[in-house]
């Protein structure tokens, strides 16, 4: 058996490799390769997927992030609470602003634990950016109450939940923006950088709109000053390709994971579970384990490549040195950066490849 990666995007690609290769050249013998009809296509048919009524396409996830703070308003001498487990790009998407992340620990979901939210609310608190992480939805009705009672924005970053579902309702239409990457690596992803927010703001779609392409509506009117986040055409051409298909690709991705659920079995190894009324779309299959630094060894020895996500928690990285959080400030999200461990997880994974993955874990 050849060695088994993390992930495997070229057994994305061949799924579909004509459409992938018909469309790029559609896109390249068109003569238009920026914010054209794929793009304006792409926009509606996710908005429509989501179940929002807008979609903006913009250049990564990381500026749906700080450009949907920006346009709320959120900045200096502003508090974001956000969960302390999540990858680095959520707080980035705060801090580029200069407002200050404030960390809540996860449950045992490893999302936002709700009931620890409503303590770090202060007067400066402006906003909650709550992370499906994983690819679980997080519990959003106590969320969506707590915003309300205390008149804060609400921030969705989906990066890793396309499609994920609270009591039926898709992640990304519960607040005022929801945040999408569509990295290669994500559940939808492209061949190269791509992003998006999705609102039921006509306001915010148009700001957003008008902010990616240097603040004009009309060519050389400027009106604020913006950036240059614009998402290309042929990556808005692929994302239309692997939207029609993304059912099927979750759905795949599901009886894997279930099997996992069913299969492993190691008194080491603590599974990952779904709470009541969240639907899960699998970004990653994450265990936890003690022994986890002699588990990654272990599978690599036999030939199983595996990833931590995340091994330095934000608020211990070198870059959030500044805001002052010690070793022990956030004892949960540290627990999970040293004990959670994702396995291999893609579209196209053989059977043969599942056998052995889960035959070795057992062994351990
Ligand atoms: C990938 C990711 C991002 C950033 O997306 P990019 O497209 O890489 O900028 C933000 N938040 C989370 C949770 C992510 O997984």
């Amino acid at each position: 058996m050849d060695r088994i990666m993390p992930n495997r995007l070229d057994r994305g690609f061949y799924k579909y490799q004509s459409e992938y290769e018909n469309k790029a050249l559609e896109v390249l013998r068109s003569g238009w390769y920026v914010l054209g009809h794929e793009v304006s296509s792409f926009e509606e048919e996710f908005a429509s997927y989501t179940g929002a009524k807008y979609c903006a396409g913009l250049a990564s996830g990381l500026d749906a992030l700080w450009i949907a703070f920006r346009i709320l308003g959120i900045g200096s001498g502003d508090e974001v609470i956000v969960q302390g487990n999540t990858y680095i790009a959520s707080v980035m998407g705060i801090t580029i602003n200069g407002a200050t992340p404030v960390f809540v620990e996860p449950d045992e979901y490893f999302n936002i634990d709700t009931s620890k939210i409503e303590e770090k609310i202060t007067s400066k608190t402006k906003a909650v950016l709550v992370v499906h992480l994983y690819g679980q939805a997080s519990d959003m009705t106590s969320v969506v109450e707590l915003c309300r009672k205390y008149d804060l924005c609400l921030v969705e970053d989906c990066a890793q939940s396309h499609g994920a579902r609270w009591n039926g309702q898709q992640v990304g239409t519960f607040g005022d923006i929801g945040c999408f990457s569509f990295y290669p690596s994500k559940n939808l992803g492209a061949f190269g950088d791509a992003g998006a927010i999705v609102t039921n703001s006509k306001e915010i779609a148009d700001e957003v709109k008008v902010f990616r392409n240097y603040g004009s509506e009309k060519r050389y009117h400027n009106k604020v000053v913006g950036a240059n986040s614009r998402l290309d055409e042929i990556q808005a051409g692929f994302l239309r390709v692997k939207l029609s298909h993304l059912d099927e690709l979750a759905e795949e991705k599901k009886r894997i994971c279930e099997r996992y659920s069913e299969e492993l079995n190691n008194e080491k190894i603590v599974l990952p579970k779904t709470r009541d009324g969240a639907t899960h779309i699998w970004h990653q299959y994450v265990i936890k384990s003690d022994y986890r630094d002699e588990l990654i060894s272990y599978l690599d020895e036999q030939g199983i490549g595996t990833i931590i996500h995340y091994p330095i928690p934000p608020h211990l990285s070198e870059a959030y040195s500044y805001l002052g959080l010690k070793e022990g400030s956030l004892p949960i999200t540290e627990k999970y950066a040293k004990t959670v461990l994702s396995i291999p997880l893609y579209n196209g994974m053989t059977e043969e490849e599942q056998d052995y993955i889960i035959e070795k874990i057992n062994r351990f």
